[in-house]
C-alpha cells in the first residue's frame, strides 16, 4: 500500500465562494499512478468545507442560498464578540459541512456519480488563499 500527500493551492473570493475542484483531485490521483483505493481531501482551517453536488449555476446559488437561511450572517455570534472578526457564521457552517471527504476509486478513476463534483467551499466573509490537503491511499 502507498500514501501520497499532494496539496492543491488556489484563491478565493469568500462569501460562501463555492468551488469545483474534481478535475485538479483527478489530477493528483491521475499523477499518483495508483489504480485502487481511496482519496481523502481535507482543509486546514475552520472556515472552509468539503462536499460533493452536481456543479451547476443554480445548485450552486442555492446552496448558497440555504446556507444564508440556516445560518445567518446578520445574527449575533458570541464568536464575533470574542474576536470582532464578524465570521461567526463562516465558522458554524464550517463545522456543520464539515473539513473533508473520502472518495474511493477504481481503476484509476474517481467513483463519483456522473453529477457529482467535489466543491471546495469558501464560507469566510474575504477572500483567501487557501490550500487543500489531497491524501492518496492505495496500490
Ligand atoms: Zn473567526
Amino acid at each position: 500500500m502507498t500514501i501520497i500527500t499532494e496539496y492543491l493551492t488556489f484563491n478565493t473570493k469568500g462569501d460562501t465562494d463555492i468551488i469545483d475542484i474534481t478535475s485538479r483531485v483527478d489530477q493528483k490521483l491521475k499523477e499518483s499512478g495508483l489504480t485502487q483505493g481511496s482519496v481523502l481531501v481535507f482543509v486546514p482551517g475552520s472556515t472552509g468545507a468539503l462536499t460533493t453536488i452536481e456543479y451547476e449555476p443554480g445548485l450552486v446559488k442555492d446552496m448558497q442560498d440555504a446556507l444564508n437561511r440556516l445560518i445567518p450572517r446578520e445574527l449575533e455570534y458570541a464568536h464575533n464578540r470574542m474576536w470582532g472578526d464578524g465570521n461567526g457564521h463562516s465558522h458554524v457552517r464550517a463545522s456543520m459541512l464539515g473539513p473533508s471527504l473520502v472518495v474511493p476509486f477504481n481503476d484509476g478513476s474517481l467513483m463519483l456519480g456522473t453529477w457529482q463534483q467535489i466543491v471546495f467551499l469558501d464560507l469566510d466573509n474575504r477572500s483567501r488563499s487557501r490550500k487543500v490537503i489531497v491524501r492518496i491511499t492505495g496500490e
